[in-house]
């Protein structure tokens, strides 16, 4: 977990450097980027402390992907709904300090003297959010690996597929099979199976028996690991198999999936030979784990560290404050740990940013005891990322044609060529060389695989550099080209060169 050297729980002086600055223009006292659970959590603590709050989401409710929802929904499926309810009544509570603005895409944020300008995009019109400080809470996205037959129409993400049926209410499809790596393949299944799927099998490539290995964290869990078992007992009763060191290794089908091939995986997740074998459906829902979308702490200029599962995250420190003065980042964008960790770090947040801006003071014995459980929850997420890790074996499944960047459809063996032949030994030159990540999605989606393969030609293991390469995006949401002249000086938004 990236933390700073312990400070003590109770703040000392009000505010520092920028967020000490006159608010001048400042309409906002605090802007949260995205309304999920840390981002919930900050906005309401920060209002309940007297902070005037822009809370910006690009989905058109609160909730974030944990609490997503239909707009009839009665929360009968949904965990904690309780706990999103309280939020929810306490942002309506202090709607006098408290904007909830939905639908606003946050596409870049610059400083000023006084604080921040956040540029978003609400209903193709841009709008301007000035605030002393920000909270950063945009969460992660699905994190992929490439194998052949995975662009075909039918194959999700593992998010994706959960995201359909919890926003929309609709199964990905009939005959479906789930595969990856970590527990969240577990809901996943349970969701589709409940919903009248058939959930041919969940196939796990790792073996989740290694979490028995840390038995003081796995009691401290005794919750998620209730969860879990619920969510074994569902599938058990839908009479879904749940194969362990197995996964989707194929794709078939013409113009869409007909079939899936899956097969049993060594210890660093080659294929064991003779063990293929296929199966007849129309839906795969694949995850190996999740992402932190970083892009506007990067364009901040914030320090990222790598967390325990390799992913690019925010560096901050108890109080959830980034490397840049007024920057705080809370939730998955600081580290995949889970919706709960994500509440914990999200009210540190907001309880820090309001004392920082308004001098009301956090009660130092409620902080302490949302540091233990952060503690406590950090904790369980890195043994749970020690549990599941992505090993290199994957990169085998790929043959020289399979796409590992669907937007350029820049193919392995292009990857391989660029790093081999070309002399590009890390992403970005790859990128330039054989557009990798250049597409709509800006390497979201194969960003992972790419800086994989290219460290793998290369003959190394994948770096930080490599991964903030591929994190620093100017713009952080697809945007009209024509939003990119600044109204006031017909120039491109201010972008801090050292910040990327
Ligand atoms: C697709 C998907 C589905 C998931 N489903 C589940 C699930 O069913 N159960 C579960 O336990 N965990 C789920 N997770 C894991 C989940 O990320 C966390 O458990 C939890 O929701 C994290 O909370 P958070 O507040 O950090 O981020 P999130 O809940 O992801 O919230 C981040 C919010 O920021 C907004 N946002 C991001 N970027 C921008 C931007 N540039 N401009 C404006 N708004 C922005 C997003 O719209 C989102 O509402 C899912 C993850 C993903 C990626």
């Amino acid at each position: 977990m990236p933390t700073s050297p312990a400070e003590p729980a109770e703040p000392a002086e009000p505010a520092e450097s920028a967020e000490s600055a006159e608010p001048a223009a400042a309409a906002y006292d605090i802007a949260v980027l995205g309304a999920g659970p840390a981002g919930l959590s900050a906005a309401t603590a920060a209002a309940a402390h007297g902070a005037r709050v822009a809370l910006l989401d690009a989905a058109p409710r609160p909730g974030g992907q944990y609490w997503r929802h239909r707009p009839a929904d009665d929360g009968a499926a949904h965990h904690d709904w309780p706990l999103f309810q309280r939020l929810r009544t306490a942002a309506h509570t202090h709607r006098a300090r408290l904007d909830h603005l939905p639908g606003h895409a946050v596409w870049h944020i610059e400083r000023t003297a006084t604080g921040f300008v956040t540029h978003a995009l609400s209903d193709g019109a841009p709008r301007e959010v000035l605030s002393r400080t920000v909270v950063v809470a945009t969460g992660a996205y699905d994190r992929q690996l490439p194998f052949p037959g995975w662009t075909l129409p039918g194959v999700y993400t593992a998010g994706g597929a959960q995201a359909l049926l919890k926003g929309h209410g609709v199964v990905a499809g009939r005959r479906i099979v789930v595969a990856g790596t970590g527990p969240f393949l577990l809901p996943v299944a349970s969701g589709m199976a409940e919903a009248g799927a058939t959930v041919l099998g969940v196939f796990e490539a790792g073996r989740p028996t290694a979490f028995a290995r840390r038995p003081l964290t796995t009691l401290r869990a005794a919750v998620k690991l209730a969860e879990a078992a619920h969510y074994l007992r569902t599938l058990r009763r839908h009479g879904v198999p749940y194969r362990s060191r197995t996964t989707v290794v194929e794709a078939h089908g013409a113009d869409s999936v007909t079939g899936a091939v899956v097969a049993r995986l060594d210890d660093r997740w080659r294929i064991v030979p003779g063990t293929r074998r296929r199966l007849e459906c129309d839906t795969v829902a694949v995850g190996y784990g999740f992402t932190p979308q970083t892009e506007i702490p990067a364009q901040l200029g914030c320090a990222m560290d790598r967390d325990a599962d390799g992913s690019l995250v925010a560096r901050v420190d108890t109080r959830q404050r980034s490397t840049v003065p007024g920057v705080y980042v809370a939730g998955e964008a600081c580290g995949v740990g889970g919706a709960g960790l994500a509440r914990t770090e999200g009210e540190l947040a907001g309880l820090h940013a309001a004392y920082a801006t308004t001098g009301v003071r956090p009660d130092p014995h409620g902080v302490a005891r949302l540091l233990r459980l952060r503690a406590a929850r950090r904790g369980f997420a890195a043994a749970l990322h020690a549990a599941y890790p992505v090993r290199p074996g994957w990169r085998e499944w790929l043959t020289e044609d399979t796409v590992v960047c669907r937007c350029e459809e820049v193919t392995a063996g292009a990857i391989r060529h660029a790093v081999r032949e070309l002399g590009a030994t890390d992403p970005r030159a790859v990128k330039l060389c054989a557009r990798p990540g250049m597409g709509l999605c800006q390497g979201r989606v194969c960003g992972y695989a790419t800086a994989a393969l290219t460290a793998a030609h290369a003959g190394r293991e994948v770096t930080e550099e490599d991964l903030r390469g591929l994190a620093s995006r100017p713009i952080a949401q697809p945007v009209p080209l024509g939003l990119l002249r600044d109204p006031r000086s017909g120039t491109m938004p201010h972008h801090d060169e050292e910040s990327q």
